[in-house]
């Protein structure tokens, strides 16, 4: 026999439907089973400079100080994304410490535990983002069909590597790990590399430009600004973070040639 507490907990489940907030062991589990679909960590493992960022955060998985607020916002959350955009089955949801927030497969949002302290909104607003990139994973070709029509970009075949000082620097994102590097208009990869990879921090990168043959520039090329409207290097390091922000961003909406042909786009996706 359940009592109250209980009772409401599962009520509020049955409400919304295809999210779990992840209990502490329930945490763990799935940050293994998450490594063992895209082996995020042992990448990160065998690359100096994103060891040493990682180890400057803490990566721990942990549970919400309240289980209810989490359910809650996230609740609310999934509420504001567009049908379309919305992620199906079941969603689950973990907190770390700290760290960024991003998504692993099958269907999971890690959040830094602080993000229970910013508003509804703010919240909101991540939360779009993340489930933007669980629609990237299950809808890969729908993506990069639209990347190579609207914006210029294809992905570059695996077989084309970086020139290895680049390599070593570049900041590895769980959210693109599957198709890391596209290339624009055949000419440019554009790539976040650490700005110090002797002492890596995450959240301290610049973005380059690589070509085909191995040099690489800091400067735009040209056109870029005029399609994409900004070099922030979180944006644009790759195309699945451009449509990320370009579609979440509802605060200081981007005004760019691209986000408006992303928006319009975004009206025909029925799936
Ligand atoms: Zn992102």
């Amino acid at each position: 026999m359940g009592n109250i507490l209980s009772d409401t907990t599962d009520a509020i489940k049955e409400y919304i439907p295809g999210i779990r907030v992840l209990r502490m062991s329930d945490a763990y589990d799935m940050m293994n089973v998450n490594e063992s679909q895209d082996d995020y960590l042992k990448s990160v493992m065998e690359s100096g400079a994103n060891l040493a960022a990682l180890r400057k955060i803490d990566l721990k998985p942990c549970e919400p100080s309240s289980m209810g607020v989490a359910e809650e916002m996230s609740k609310s959350a999934i509420m504001e994304v567009p049908t379309g955009l919305r992620p199906t089955g079941s969603v689950s949801i973990g907190f770390f410490e700290s760290g960024l927030p991003h998504t692993r497969p099958p269907n999971t949002i890690w959040f830094p535990e602080s993000i229970l302290k910013s508003s509804q909104r703010k919240f909101n607003e991540t939360f779009l983002h993340e489930c933007i990139h669980l629609h990237q994973r299950e809808h890969p070709e729908l993506w990069r069909d639209f990347y190579e029509s609207e914006w210029g970009f294809k992905p570059l075949p695996k077989s084309k590597k970086l020139v290895r000082d680049v390599e070593e620097r570049r900041r590895i994102n769980p959210d693109t790990i599957r198709e890391p590097l596209y290339i624009w208009r055949d000419q440019y990869i554009p790539v976040a590399v650490y700005k110090n990879p002797a002492d890596a921090n995450l959240r301290e990168v610049r973005l380059i430009f690589c070509r085909p043959d191995g040099s690489w520039t800091a400067v735009e090329p040209p056109g870029w600004i005029d399609l994409f409207g900004t070099t922030e290097p979180s944006i644009c390091e790759h195309p699945h973070e451009m449509a990320a922000y370009f579609l979440s961003d509802n605060e200081n909406p981007f005004d760019s040639l691209a986000a408006r042909k992303l928006r319009t786009r975004l009206l025909t996706i029925n799936v």
